[in-house]
C-alpha cells in the first residue's frame, strides 16, 4: 500500500469495507438524492463467471469446482448465474461436463439458471439435463458470427428461431446475446444500427431478454450511450441488458451510462473471469465484486451479499491458481 496512513488503512480493511463500506454512505441525504436520481432502484445482476468466464480457462476446471463455485454464487443471493454452455465438447472442451455440473448444482429457489445452448442438439441435451431457461448468442458482426459460431448473421437467426420455437413449446424462457454491439476483432467498428437489427429479430422472435456484449472491451460512455439509443428504438428498455468486457478499463463508466439511460440488468463474472479465444488479448468481464460495489455505492439495491460473491471469488482464483481481476478484492484482500 506504499505511503497510505494507518487510518486510511484501518478504513479499507477487507472486514472493515465489508461490515459497512461507510465511505459510500458519507454523503448527506439531500446530496444522495440527487447523486442517484435517474438510477434503477434495483438492478439485476447476471452471474455468467461460470460459463462466459470459464470457458475461456486452457486447463480443464474440475466438475466439482465448477459446481462448487456456482453454489457459492447461489448462496451469495444472485438472482440468475448462467451454468455453463451445451455446446459440442469438440468445439469447447471445458463445457463437456455440462449435463454434470447442471445435474451437481443445488439449485436455490428464486434462482434462475440459465444455459446457453447454440442450436437444436444443445437445446434437447439441456432439457434432458434438466435446464429450465437457456441462453442463444449472436453476433452483430458477420466475421465474428462466422468465426465464433461457424454460420452467417442470417443462418444463425435460423437455428435460433428453432431454438426459441420449442423452448416456447414447452414454456421455456430464452435469453438473447448479441456480441460485438461496439467493435469485432475482424471488421473493427460496428455500426448501431446493426446491432439495433439483431438485436430486433432475437427480440421478435421471443427471447425475453436482449444482453448486448461489448466482447472486447472497446466501447466508451460515448459509444455505448450512441448504441443503445439505437437499440432502444426497437426495443423496451426493461427488456435490455449490458454485457461489459474490461480490456480498455471502461467497464464500469460503460454501466453507469447505460443504468442512466434506463438499463437495470448487468452481465458480470465474479472475479473477472473470462475473455475471449476468438479476439487476441480480449480480457474478461467486468468484476461482479466492482459492480457491485459500485452499485452499493449508489443504494442501488441488488440483493445480493458482496461478502460472499469476495469469497466466491477467492475460491475460484485458487482453484486455478490466478489472481482475481477485481479491484475491490484486490484492494480487500491485499491488506
Ligand atoms: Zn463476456
Amino acid at each position: 500500500m506504499g505511503n497510505v496512513p494507518t487510518a486510511v488503512k484501518h478504513c479499507l480493511s477487507y472486514q472493515h469495507l465489508l461490515r459497512d463500506q461507510t465511505w459510500n454512505g458519507d454523503v448527506t441525504t439531500s446530496e444522495q438524492e440527487s447523486c442517484l436520481s435517474g438510477f434503477p432502484k434495483y438492478v439485476k445482476i447476471v452471474e455468467v463467471g461460470p460459463r462466459d468466464g470459464l470457458q475461456n480457462e486452457k486447463a480443464f476446471v474440475p466438475t466439482d469446482v465448477k459446481i462448487e463455485l456456482i453454489n457459492r454464487l447461489s448462496e451469495a443471493g444472485l438472482p440468475v448465474v448462467e451454468v455453463t454452455s451445451f455446446v459440442s465438447s469438440k468445439w469447447v472442451p471445458q463445457m463437456s461436463d455440462h449435463t454434470e455440473v447442471l445435474q451437481g448444482i443445488k439449485m436455490f429457489s428464486g434462482v434462475h439458471y440459465p444455459v446457453l445452448t447454440p442450436n437444436i442438439q444443445g437445446f434437447h441435451s439441456a432439457i434432458a439435463a434438466g435446464a429450465k431457461e437457456v441462453s442463444v448468442f449472436g453476433a452483430a458482426s458477420e466475421t465474428f458470427s462466422e468465426k465464433n459460431i461457424n454460420c452467417s448473421i442470417e443462418e444463425s437467426m435460423g437455428r435460433f428461431e428453432e431454438v426459441i420455437r420449442s423452448a416456447h413449446s414447452i414454456n421455456v424462457p430464452v435469453r438473447g446475446y448479441v456480441s460485438c454491439v461496439i467493435g469485432c476483432p475482424y471488421e473493427g467498428k460496428i455500426e448501431a444500427h446493426k446491432v439495433a437489427e439483431v438485436s430486433k429479430r432475437l427480440y421478435s422472435m421471443g427471447c425475453y431478454e436482449i444482453s448486448l456484449g461489448d466482447t472486447i472491451g472497446v466501447g466508451t460512455p460515448g459509444s455505448i450511450r450512441k448504441m443503445l439509443e439505437a437499440v432502444m428504438k426497437e426495443i423496451p428498455v426493461h427488456a435490455l441488458a449490458v454485457h461489459c468486457h474490461d480490456t480498455y478499463g471502461q467497464a464500469l463508466a460503460n454501466i453507469l451510462t447505460s443504468m442512466q439511460m434506463g438499463i437495470s440488468v448487468v452481465d458480470c463474472a465474479v472475479a473477472g473471469l473470462g475473455g475471449c479465444p476468438y479476439a487476441n488479448g480480449a480480457t474478461g468481464n467486468v468484476a461482479t465484486e466492482d459492480v457491485l460495489y459500485m452499485l452499493n455505492g449508489l443504494d442501488i439495491h441488488t440483493g445480493v451479499d458482496l461478502y460472499k460473491v469476495m469469497e466466491a471469488g477467492h475460491f475460484i482464483c485458487s482453484a486455478l491458481n490466478k489472481k482475481t481481476n477485481s479491484k475491490v478484492s484486490l484492494a480487500a484482500f491485499s491488506l
